[in-house]
């Protein structure tokens, strides 16, 4: 399989969906948990979390929250 195989991205249909494999709380792998379009600027994101399907939600880039208003 090469990368041209993941399916377009039917937000920005520039980017192409990535599967993302994440572990669970007993170390078990869980394959394509989520799928994250590979273009920076569209940021559209599907995820499955107990059952349930999120679509868009937002990405947590690692670094810093950004800061609330107060
Ligand atoms: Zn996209």
């Amino acid at each position: 399989m090469s990368e041209s195989s993941w399916p377009d991205c039917q937000e920005c249909t520039s980017g192409n969906l990535l599967p993302l494999s994440d572990f669970g709380s007993q170390g078990a792998p869980i394959h394509y948990k989520a799928w994250v379009c590979t273009s920076s600027t569209c940021g559209y994101n599907i995820k499955i979390r107990n059952g349930d399907v999120y679509i868009n939600e937002p990405i947590a880039s690692g670094e810093s929250h950004s800061p609330r208003p107060r």
